[in-house]
């Protein structure tokens, strides 16, 4: 489903994506982990097109994600486009940015709306069944200031999951949470696990990994050092970087 390949990524003459290779199979789940500073937001951003990229390229079920090709040469696709192929893309941040100004069903009605053009009424009925979903159906007129970072984030999701993306992305999603409000966000990430979505999680979260993960990787200093089920990665790393790393973590 997605296919990563030689993304290289500088920002000035620091180069902060080495040559990364990436492939997440359709229903699989691939958890990144990885020191602080290696890459990893910029590696979620690169597949979204948030960041252009100095080499290489994104596909998305087939189709390049940023650019076309013509020949043998990429050409960068209008904004309007990669605004259309981003849809596809769900994206879960540390941070929910949700919508402030809009209520929590607001905030799932509008890009559905917008983006593709649905029914309001279909929208509407729609992000219900997601807020259902997320156990916050009694929410749905709440303003987010008025819910928890967990309620936040389990709406960040639902928002995400009413554009039907082919992928869900996460950038540690429960970083910003409270220890006892990251359990319920993870739950809803293994209920989307379990019911075959196709996810990219940045996570520092091991026990999750292991639980979860089809695919583990360990990414420092821009490169992907080794990926493999969980119970190689995580239980019997081959790099010593993997191990330093899992030994400060655990
Ligand atoms: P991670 O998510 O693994 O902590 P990041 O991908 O956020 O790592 O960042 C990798 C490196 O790139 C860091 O050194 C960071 O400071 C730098 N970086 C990220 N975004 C930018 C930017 N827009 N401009 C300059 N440097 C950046
Ligand atoms: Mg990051």
């Amino acid at each position: 489903m997605v296919q990563v390949r030689g993304l290289h990524k500088s920002f000035g003459r620091l180069e902060v994506l080495r040559g990364v290779d990436l492939d997440v199979p359709a229903g699989s789940v691939t958890v990144v982990l990885g020191p602080s500073g290696s890459g990893k937001s910029t590696l979620l951003r690169a597949i979204n097109h948030l960041e252009k990229l100095d080499r290489g390229h994104v596909a998305i079920d087939g189709e390049l994600i940023g650019y076309r090709r013509s020949g043998d040469r990429l050409y960068e696709l209008k904004e309007r486009e990669v605004l259309r192929q981003r849809t596809g893309i769900g994206f879960v941040f540390q941070n929910f940015n949700l919508f402030p100004h809009l209520t929590v069903l607001e905030n799932l009605v509008e890009a559905p709306v917008s983006a593709l053009r649905r029914p309001r009424a279909e929208a509407r009925a729609t992000a219900l069944a997601l807020l259902e979903r997320v156990g916050l159906a009694d929410k749905a007129a709440a303003y987010p200031r008025q819910l928890s970072g967990g309620q936040q984030q389990r709406v960040a999701i639902a928002r995400a999951l009413a554009l039907e993306p082919k992928v869900l992305l996460f950038d540690e999603p429960t970083s910003a949470l409270d220890p006892e409000l990251v359990g319920e966000v993870l739950d809803v990430i293994k209920d989307l696990a379990r019911s075959g979505t196709t996810m990219i999680v940045v996570t520092h979260e091991i026990g999750f990994a292991r639980e979860v993960a089809d695919t583990v990787v360990f990414m420092d200093g821009g490169v992907v050092v080794e990926q493999g089920p969980p119970a190689e990665v995580l239980d019997r790393p081959r790099h010593e970087r993997t191990r330093a790393f899992l030994a400060k973590v655990l």
